[in-house]
């Protein structure tokens, strides 16, 4: 039984509502809203229920089941500490329209995680209303808009994006009306500093990057690029997803960026996958401070006519939104949620987070090297050439699977699916689009010595596998191989029922 809505089971209901606050002979509904049959629920006990969510989740892969090395999402562990945290009934009970004086906590949390997300990225200023990082760059370029139309530069039109971009950078600025100038990395990957002084100009409103790119590898002469960009006038935007690899030892602050959104849910451990549920913060320089949606959280020394009388506290926190303000982005304060459970984490591990980035940093090079290792071992060092040809990476590390592709017809897509019947996620593929067949590895370092032993060991048992094995994998997982374009293209996203 696959479906809820296929159960004929126990005459029952799963689950007891509460008895309604308005009684329906109470209300009045418009007599065009007014179902004309009962709803198709299902005929399903509380047993019943059980299991089929139980089973359900069991055919599920995540990080709590599994080693997850999707290259660019960060896939760590969330200590479960944040978990504890987020249920306390004061944090997880409150209304967001619930008066500042009953939150004084909630809110000091956020204008905690403010403050801490300000630091740690260099920057003035934080807002934590975007719930996605694509939302955030979305927000940040508004605000670098808003920036230029209130000093008059109305030509300032074209934001500068490096071709080894993640997609949403283009996508957020065009979205917000900008007309996007690629510029082609060099043979390293790296930024082009000539291809960028080529294309600068008085109509360049910014550029928008990474650092450590995409292909996980540190862009030594980032100061300057920023440099050539603020020279023509223009503003430095900070893609921040790839926080992990240098937390604690630089910033882009110091790179001289003016603006980054952080992927709360990549950096912070928030817990992720499928979409959502997520957080993507910005931070800016003070000059763009002013165009942040609000609310944020601002705080004052605490006056005897504030009346927590029973509570010994400095500040008196309240929401507010900056003066010129692009406007809100998101319903409520954001995603509290997440931003909970990322501050339980900084608290929990802030001291260390240097370590964290460290480590992330030494298993994705572990992890890289074994797999060179296991793969020349095995005899098979010329089917595959590294994407990157520098020796060390950051967190994350790109293979490109052509010269495979070429001599037996595997592709980065089949290793993939043979590495789904091996137990694992698979890494992310024809991504960064730059490099042929390419395979994106980032095991973050939350992983140990022994999970990423294991894996190398797998992954070149799958490089070696026959052909015709791989093109019909996987075949032991719940769905077999789909056909990405029409399931991308054809979704189903209610259950056919049948008319009667
Ligand atoms: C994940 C990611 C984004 C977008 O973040 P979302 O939270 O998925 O919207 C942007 N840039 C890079 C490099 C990323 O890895």
């Amino acid at each position: 039984m696959s479906h809820l809505f296929e159960h004929n089971g126990a005459e029952g209901r799963g689950y007891n509502q509460p008895p309604p606050i308005v009684g329906a002979d109470k209300l009045r509904f418009p007599a065009g809203l007014v179902r004309k049959s009962l709803p198709k629920w299902p005929r399903i006990s509380e047993p019943e229920m059980v299991r089929h969510y139980t089973w359900l989740s069991s055919r599920n892969f995540g990080i709590d089941t599994g080693f997850y090395p999707l290259g660019s999402c960060t896939m760590k562990h969330n200590p479960r500490v944040n978990e504890v945290i987020a249920q306390l009934p004061g944090i997880a009970d409150i209304h967001p329209l619930q008066p500042e004086h009953h939150i004084q906590g909630t809110l000091s949390i956020f204008h905690e995680m403010q403050d801490m997300l300000a630091i740690c990225a260099g920057m003035d200023s934080v807002t934590l209303q975007p719930v996605a990082g694509a939302q955030g760059e979305f927000t940040a370029i508004r605000c670098i808009q808003e920036y230029f139309r209130s000093n008059g530069e109305l030509n300032r039109t074209k934001v500068i994006v490096p071709d080894s971009a993640h997609g949403t950078n283009p996508a957020s600025a065009a979205m917000a009306g900008f007309e996007i100038i690629e510029i082609p990395s060099k043979e390293d990957g790296r930024i082009d500093l000539e291809a960028l002084r080529a294309v600068v100009g008085d109509d360049t409103a910014a550029m928008m990057i990474t650092n450590p790119s995409t292909l996980g590898v540190f862009e030594p002469e980032i100061a300057e690029a920023a440099d050539i960009v603020h020279q023509a006038g223009g503003q430095m935007y900070y893609d921040g997803a790839n926080f992990n690899a240098i937390l604690g030892r630089t910033s882009p602050g110091l790179m001289g960026f003016d603006a980054v959104h952080y992927n709360l849910h990549k950096t912070f451990s928030q817990p992720h996958g499928g979409g959502g549920p997520g957080s993507g913060p910005i931070g800016v320089k003070a000059h763009l401070a002013e165009y942040l949606p609000g609310p944020m959280v601002k705080r004052r020394p605490i006056l005897p006519d504030d009346k927590l009388s029973n509570v010994n506290v400095e500040w008196w926190y309240t929401w507010h939104t900056p003066e010129n303000s692009i406007g809100k982005v998101q319903q409520w304060h954001g995603n509290s949620g997440a931003v909970i459970r990322c501050w339980a984490y900084y608290r929990r591990y802030g001291k260390e987070l240097k370590t964290m980035s460290e480590h992330a940093v030494l298993n994705a090079n572990y992890l890289r090297h074994r797999i060179m290792e296991e793969a020349k071992v095995a005899g098979v060092r010329h089917l595959f050439e590294d994407g990157a040809p520098v020796e060390v990476v950051k967190h994350e590390f790109t293979l490109s699977l052509g010269p495979l592709k070429e001599e037996r017809g595997v592709g980065a897509m089949d290793i993939a699916k043979g590495l789904l019947d091996k137990g694992y996620m698979a890494p992310t593929v024809y991504f960064p689009l730059i490099v042929p067949e390419c395979m994106m590895v980032e095991p973050t370092e939350t992983e140990s010595k022994e999970v990423l032993d294991e894996f190398a060991k797998n992954f070149v048992e799958v490089l070696q596998e026959d052909p015709d094995v791989l093109h019909e994998a996987p075949t032991s997982t719940p769905v077999r191989r789909v056909d990405e374009v029409y399931a991308a293209r054809n979704l189903t996203l209610s259950y056919p029922f049948e008319e009667e």
